[in-house]
């Protein structure tokens, strides 16, 4: 998917996080169970960086997951 950076009217570039990834994410709802979040509320992150302003964005890859 392209995003486009909302300052530069620039196609953005996907990059990746210099850490021990994938970054994942769920929903934020009320109490967490025993174990933590249900597996199956948590997508992946992906990052799109600007190569002109450095403007940095997080899109999750199912983002029905938080609907
Ligand atoms: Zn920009």
């Amino acid at each position: 998917m392209e995003h486009t950076c909302p300052k530069c009217d620039v196609l953005m570039v996907e990059g990746e996080l210099d850490h021990a990834g994938p970054f994942r994410i769920y929903k934020k709802e009320g109490q967490k169970g025993l174990f933590g979040p249900k597996t199956d509320k948590i997508t992946n992150l992906t990052q799109f960086v600007c190569p002109k302003c450095g403007l940095v964005e997080f899109y999750v890859e199912y983002p029905q997951k938080f609907q």
